[in-house]
């Protein structure tokens, strides 16, 4: 049982309203997929801690934090901006999917695991230090990254993201510090419109036209990421697993399939063997076509699971 499965009982309540494609059916998708693939069997199931002030405070400000406990609603939605909205279970599921990273780092720090998925919702990526915006409360795979650099003592962490929006937040959390390396594709001229150039030495930002399909998108890592990577040897792989790249997902153009996302997780865990004893913590981003968001992460956790 190596492999770790965690989520938060709070974010399947997580509501932001009957036409929001960032849905509570989300999880229903992934876990159902999960069930009838015969995989969740192979996998160690548990239930993330909340995540702490002292958690958020490494990558967040207290402003940030203040904003979000002072605005969330007892009922109907706050809305931060057009779809980024808090509802009443909103902060306890942005707390829980934060919380999640922390029990994977701790959980394969501890030896007891090697890698985690965590299926989580709100998702991060685009939550800078003091900002909530594109469906993102709290920073998730910062705030794990961050803990594991402080908690464990590490001196080099990777976080990879291959979401088709480019990870705004987690690039404005950790551009220029040397502890990070930042590995990304994703399609240009499409929300946020941010960093088509790297901001820091330690941003590996590939952005991509619409319509780039999965070949090639396979040669930006082998050719790009991967030097680089090896280079850096981080002692513990993050994946910011977005799975909205999907040809079938309406959200963006490029051209990926499932077994795309297998062979990019792929490569991440023979890195993440290489030089981190294998130790990765993966988030559930994007992806938004149900039955495709299903599919696409029960390929990524088998490669995980290596089942
Ligand atoms: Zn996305």
């Amino acid at each position: 049982m190596e492999t770790l499965y965690i989520t938060h009982p709070s974010c399947r309540l997580h509501d932001m309203g009957d036409w929001h494609p960032e849905c509570p059916g989300r999880l229903d998708a992934i876990n159902d997929q999960l069930v009838a693939s015969g995989i969740m069997s192979f996998l160690d199931e548990a239930q993330a801690r909340a995540a702490t002030d002292a958690d958020l405070l490494r990558v967040h400000t207290a402003a940030h934090i203040d904003y979000l406990r002072s605005h969330a609603p007892s009922e109907n939605h706050f809305a931060i901006d057009a779809d980024t909205l808090m509802g009443p279970h909103t902060l306890e599921a942005a707390l829980g999917a934060a919380g999640a990273g922390l029990t994977a780092v701790d959980a394969i720090m501890a030896g007891v695991h090697t890698n985690a998925f965590c299926a989580v919702r709100p998702p991060g990526h685009h939550a800078g230090p003091a900002q909530a915006m594109g469906f993102c409360f709290f920073n998730n795979v910062a705030i794990a990254a961050a803990y594991a650099l402080e908690k464990y003592n590490l001196q080099r962490v990777a976080i990879i993201d291959f979401d088709v929006h480019h990870g705004n937040g987690t690039e404005d959390i950790f551009a220029g510090d040397p502890r990070v390396l930042m590995c990304s594709f994703f399609q240009q001229t499409l929300f946020p419109w941010s960093y088509q150039d790297p901001s820091a030495e330690n941003m590996v930002n590939i952005p991509v036209d619409a319509y780039t399909r999965g070949p090639d998108l396979r040669m930006v890592v082998s050719d790009i990421w991967m030097p680089r990577l090896y280079d850096f040897q981080p002692e513990f792989v993050f994946i910011s697993a977005g799975f909205d790249g999907h040809r079938e997902d309406g959200m963006g153009q490029l051209g990926l399939v499932e077994a795309d996302f297998a062979w990019i997780t792929d490569q991440i865990v023979a890195l993440a063997q290489k030089t981190a004893s294998g130790r990765l913590v993966s988030f559930l981003e994007g992806g938004y076509n149900l039955s495709a968001l299903g599919r696409s992460a029960v390929a990524h956790i088998r490669a995980l699971a290596a089942v």
